[in-house]
């Protein structure tokens, strides 16, 4: 086709042309900028570039959309859902800085722990939206559900492409991690998975016990020590401590009943102290 004589052009054909190119935005918006530019009467190049905008635009938000869906985060549990006044603990900023991201590129980790109720899922999930928003791949499950579906790729001989297919994900969020069953098999394929991941891709990590009590998620001390040792490697520890935020919220809505009990346990135990002595335990 030359450009000096030009084919005649055939508009009506123009939805079927812009669905065959997958051109949804630009199919939606064009009549109105279409008049727009032929009642202002502005360069073509400028009309063009407006729809083109468009469209990557919305796919962008589409795509966030996806990821979203394929991440299995819960919904509601975001940011502006998250009540930091109430979370006395771990500053609004440091969490602000984590919902960020810069720590993802790097495939270091985050690791919450802290009693039952604390907002650790709930923060955790927030920092994943904001970061699926960013652009990130966010993955969340709970731990013993990773670990059925990792053991039954395992069983079908097929654990390294499961792994591998998860290397897609800048962050997997294990939640409730002490939850998992202390079984040989079950143990070792969240032990391959923390070993994969480390230094190249990101794990958050949700525990309601400290450190010390990890040695009933894997098969020996040996196991538990290597674990926690690639974890926090490059991590950032919150120690979400204080009263349960939904013991709290009912307590404040039964204003007239007593003040609730304080939890009491060896939660507060400073991390380092802790590892250090299940090292020694296990040299
Ligand atoms: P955990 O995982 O530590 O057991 P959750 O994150 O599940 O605790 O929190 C328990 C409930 O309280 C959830 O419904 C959560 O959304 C809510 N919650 C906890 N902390 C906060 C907070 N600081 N602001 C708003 N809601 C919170
Ligand atoms: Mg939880």
């Amino acid at each position: 086709m030359s450009p000096a004589a030009p084919r005649p052009v055939d508009v009506h054909a123009l939805p079927a042309m812009l669905t065959a190119l997958r051109l949804p935005s630009v199919l939606r918006h064009w009549p109105t900028l279409a008049e727009r530019a032929d009642a202002e009467g502005g360069p073509a190049a400028r009309f063009l570039a407006a729809l083109a905008e468009i469209e990557l635009a919305d796919r962008d938000a589409r795509r966030i959309q996806r990821h979203l869906q394929q991440s299995g985060l819960p919904g509601g549990k975001t940011l502006a859902t998250f009540d930091f006044k109430a979370l006395t603990s771990v500053p609004r900023a440091r969490i602000e800085a984590l919902a960020a991201g810069d720590w993802v590129e790097t495939g270091a980790n985050l690791i919450a722990i802290g009693s039952s109720g604390a907002g650790k899922t709930h923060v955790l999930c927030a920092i994943g939206h904001a970061l699926v928003e960013a652009g990130k791949r966010v993955l969340y499950t709970r731990t013993t559900d990773m670990v059925q579906r990792l053991q039954a790729s395992r069983r079908d001989l097929a654990l390294e492409a499961a792994l591998a297919r998860l290397d897609k994900f800048d962050l997997i969020i294990l939640d409730d991690i002490t939850y998992a069953q202390k079984d040989q098999a079950e143990s070792s394929v969240l032990f391959e998975l923390i070993a994969r991941r480390y230094e190249s891709r990101s794990l958050a990590i949700a525990a309601n016990q400290p450190f010390s009590g990890w040695d009933r998620v894997f098969p020996d001390q040996a196991m538990t020590v290597a674990a926690i040792d690639r974890l926090v490697h490059h991590a950032t520890i919150l120690e979400m401590n204080g009263d349960s935020y939904r013991r709290r919220t009912a307590a404040g809505r039964r204003s007239a009943e007593a003040a609730v009990a304080p939890t009491t346990s060896s939660d507060n135990q400073p991390i380092d102290t802790i590892n250090e002595k299940l090292r020694e335990d296990a040299e």
